[in-house]
């Protein structure tokens, strides 16, 4: 039995609880009862995958389905790989630990382009055809994804049967009825793909054919089988009535969001021109804070949790974020239970808010101010000017923080050495403001440390068009960063830009990629986003053995009028906005959050009302 292999094993591995399932709190089903089964796959380790909200809420919502069974199943660690490969152990889920290649969907969320190789060893381990042209015509071991990378999942067509576009809670149970019902009635894979596709928000890449142009770019794209040119995003319109899960799995070991994690709202009002989530996840909607709060209270008392997060991509846009967190906090003091609050803002970071951070964190304060210059915080349209980010600075060094970390990205389109240099400028303005405070931390010195990340230009955003800076430049910008700061009380850290390079070449890539990416895994790539895996070497021969040219996707400006990989998806933000987005950056001039003003991207009339 395949149970008695794994647990011969386990006590030769790092962390054996991730292996073996059992947590409370999962979910456990008889078999025989079941007639459709999910593996929801998280190309990472355990640890990771198990702080995934998506997962948590899809697993729930499928196992309240009598008849289908949601199970997890995770990317095993180098160690208990080796032993899966030696001792014929195929890729099993948590649950059951049935071999994910008998479910009839093998579901990837794809949060990350890093991830993208460990997908294919995930399909590799379990024994499932890599390439979806190599499964067999029965109508079993259907492998979909979902997640933010798949706004342009071209870099992975070949090896995904289906890809979900936008939230899943819908869809995802409607695919799976269409399955239940075709596979009744005895139908083959590809009837059933043909029917899939008419669904909204299911892509079939298969159905799809990319024409190129003698230059490389794209000259069209012709559909078969039916599907249809275009396919539009699934969205939830009304999140206080949507599934939310009152439990979650509490596992043995500790994960990177050990925590209870409550949504808040969904999409930005912001409009940062580089931000792939506040284009892709619009329109901004969120939970009244009764829902929030009821939440937060049925997953601590179910799962035993004396921590909460609240999840957003920008919590204190929440318009009932003082009320909110007064309720909240109400609760949690007198439970004795932790709030943290991720994702603040500097322009909208009032005393009141601060006070009541600090009833609850008393660690350092993190600010994305994302560009050292003001031209530069325009063109990329974070609405922060230098005197918010003072102020903020000024609130918490008064509240008794005496070290605050920002961060900013490196390699932004029209950025100079003016705007590198301006990085140590602001950090060295803040440090005197520090000193300027009478009633500052006594006794302390201020330490203001800088994380630098290289840009990624990302599809569905108005950077989609822009190539990214080389190597040389990004070392050019890194090297006189260094040599601006002066004194020790800044810190600096960077990016391995080389990393944002692959993440670059894979987020904007066309359908041509597979091959280097299946090329690259062959090579031994996978845990592309762990320092001690990165064989940035390994991904380069595998480019040029396939014949790619990395600057075509990296360093290359795409046309305003070029066919890009992903149009032919549709995420309710217009091309054309993102044109026009794209033409007011390099004006340096900003656009309001959409609460101030709507900006016309196009999402309201798609949606078939307003945002606001
Ligand atoms: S339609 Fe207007 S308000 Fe709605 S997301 Fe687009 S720009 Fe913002």
């Amino acid at each position: 039995m395949l149970r008695d292999k794994i647990e011969k094993h386990l006590l030769e591995v790092q962390k054996p609880s991730r292996y073996i399932g059992g947590e409370v709190g999962s979910v456990i089903k008889d078999k025989s009862k079941i007639d459709v089964r999910f593996a929801f796959c998280f190309p990472d380790t355990y640890d990771i995958g198990m702080s995934h909200l998506g997962m948590k809420i899809l697993y729930s919502l499928t196992n309240e389905r009598e008849n289908y069974w949601c199970e997890r199943c995770f990317a095993p660690s180098e160690d208990f790989e080796a032993i899966m490969r030696e001792n014929d152990i195929p890729l099993y889920a948590l649950e059951s630990l049935d071999p994910i290649k008998n479910f009839d969907f093998i579901g990837f969320t794809m949060q990350y382009e890093l991830s993208y190789a460990n997908v294919l060893n995930m399909l590799d381990l379990a024994g499932i055809p890599i390439f979806s042209k190599d499964r067999t015509q029965e109508l079993t071991q259907i492998v979909i994804a979902g997640g933010p990378c798949v706004c342009n999942p071209e870099p992975l067509a070949d090896f995904f049967d289906i890809c979900v576009l936008g939230e899943g809670e819908e869809v995802n149970l409607e695919l799976m009825d269409l399955y239940y019902e075709m596979k009744k009635q005895g139908a083959s894979r590809d009837d059933f793909l043909r029917k899939a596709c008419q669904i909204e928000g299911v892509y079939v890449p298969k159905f799809y054919e990319f024409i190129y142009k003698d230059d490389g770019t794209i000259d069209h794209v012709e559909t078969t089988n039916g599907a249809p040119a275009v396919v539009r995003k699934r969205i939830i319109k009304d999140l206080d009535k949507v599934y939310y899960p009152d439990n979650f799995v509490v596992p043995f070991t500790e994960i990177v969001q050990d925590r209870v994690s409550v949504e808040v709202l969904r999409g930005c009002i912001r409009g940062c021109r580089f931000c792939q989530a506040g284009f892709i996840y619009r329109p901004f909607r969120e939970k009244h804070a009764d829902t929030i709060c009821k939440s937060a209270k049925s997953l601590c008392e179910n799962t035993g949790y004396d921590e909460i997060s609240l999840a957003s991509l920008s919590t204190s846009d929440h318009s009932e974020i003082d009320p909110l967190l007064t309720q909240l906090l109400d609760y949690t003091v007198s439970e004795k239970i932790n709030l943290s609050l991720p994702s603040l803002r500097v322009d909208n970071f009032s005393e009141s808010l601060l006070e009541k951070i600090k009833r609850v964190r008393k660690s350092g304060l993190t600010f994305a101010a994302e560009g050292g210059t003001q031209r530069l915080r325009d063109v990329i349209n974070k609405n922060v000017s230098e005197e918010e980010i003072m102020n903020t600075c000024r609130i918490a060094f008064e509240g008794g923080y005496s070290s605050v970390k920002l961060y900013f990205m490196m390699g932004l389109p029209t950025e100079t050495d003016e705007d590198i240099v301006g990085i140590a400028e602001l950090a060295n303005r803040i440090i005197d403001l520090y000193y300027s405070i009478e009633n500052r931390p006594k006794g302390r010195g201020v330490q203001i440390s800088i994380s630098c990340a290289t840009f990624v230009p990302k599809p569905f955003t108005p950077f989609q068009f822009e190539p990214q800076d080389t190597r040389e430049m990004i070392e050019h910008k890194q090297k006189l960063l260094l040599d601006s700061v002066k004194t020790k009380k800044i810190k600096v850290s960077y990016h391995n830009p080389d990393v944002s390079m692959l993440e670059v070449i894979l987020a904007k890539g066309d359908r041509r990629l597979c091959k280097a990416v299946y090329t690259a895994w062959k090579k031994g790539c996978k845990f592309d986003s762990w320092d001690e895996y990165f064989h940035f070497g390994k991904w380069l021969e595998a480019f040029e053995e396939c014949g790619i040219d990395t600057s075509f996707y990296a360093n290359r400006r795409f046309e305003y009028d070029e066919i890009l990989p992903w149009d032919h998806l549709d995420y309710l933000v217009s091309k054309e906005f993102l044109i026009r987005e794209n033409k007011t950056a390099h004006q340096s001039k900003t656009t309001p959050n959409c609460r101030l003003r709507c900006s016309g991207c196009g999402v309201n009339k798609k949606v078939g009302r307003e945002c606001f």
